[in-house]
């Protein structure tokens, strides 16, 4: 038994793609004469490339949450898939939405500044994604049942990356990759942790492009970034 790529796709669009691989050989296996074969197949190494490819194709129709209604496109997120450095945003901005790419507005311009600030370029050892891949309409914060929806599609990106230190940009990133009730005053400062990968939280750069005040906050999270990635690096 083979499944077309219409049939592919719908599974893909069904679950959480990394449960795809194993739904896939499940069902593969289930006729007897390819058992071995697909015995092979699935215990074979991954391939990056290959697991890109499923995430891209999974998020690019994903209809898990009521964002896809509105969206023009998904935006999965942008860099480097091998970068030390993650940086987690909200969600997809208008232009985000139009562009298919993160971080491009307003938000990504301070977000490019800030990068720069600590020797950082986008797209070099630096991936940026977003807690929701689609863009919530008005831009409103995206809802607790809609950035749970889209997890893991970032834990997936984690997974991939497997970055050296995780920056979480304001509170649904924090939330959404410490699954737990944060502010961001009371949690930047502190080195968090996810699987054992360090993560720092600091202020949503749309915040800061409203609140001046907490820019010179924002400076020192950049250092403490800077500093714990040394720390990384060197031990
Ligand atoms: N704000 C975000 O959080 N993400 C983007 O991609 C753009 C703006
Ligand atoms: Fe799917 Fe995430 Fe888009 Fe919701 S926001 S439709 S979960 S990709």
């Amino acid at each position: 038994m083979t499944l077309n790529r219409e049939q592919i796709l719908r599974e893909m669009g069904l679950g959480p793609v990394w449960k795809l691989r194993t739904a896939l050989v499940e069902k593969v296996a289930a006729a007897e004469p390819l058992r071995e074969v697909v015995k092979v197949i699935a215990a074979a190494p991954p391939s990056a490339a290959m697991a890109w490819d499923e995430l891209a194709v999974a998020v690019a129709a994903c209809r898990q949450c009521r964002l896809c209604e509105a969206r023009k496109q998904a935006v999965l997120g942008v860099g480097d898939v091998n970068a030390d450095w993650l940086f987690v945003g909200e969600g997809p901005g208008a232009e985000e939405d139009q562009r298919g790419e993160p971080f491009i507005g307003q938000a990504g311009k301070l977000l490019d500044n800030m990068l720069a600030a600590i020797g950082l370029k986008r797209g070099q050892d630096v991936y940026i994604a977003n807690a929701v891949k689609c863009r919530p309409p008005e831009n409103r914060t995206p809802a607790p049942e809609e950035i749970a929806a889209c997890r893991p599609y970032l834990v997936r990106q984690i997974e991939l990356i497997q970055p050296k230190l995780i920056v979480a940009l304001g509170r649904p990133a924090a939330q959404t990759l410490l699954q737990s009730e944060i502010k961001i005053a009371a949690a930047r400062g502190k080195l968090h942790d996810y699987h054992g990968i360090p993560l720092i939280v600091t202020y949503h750069p749309a915040y800061l492009l409203r609140t001046l005040a907490d820019k010179a906050k924002a400076w020192e999270d950049l250092c403490f970034m800077r500093r714990t990635m040394a720390a990384q690096k060197g031990g």
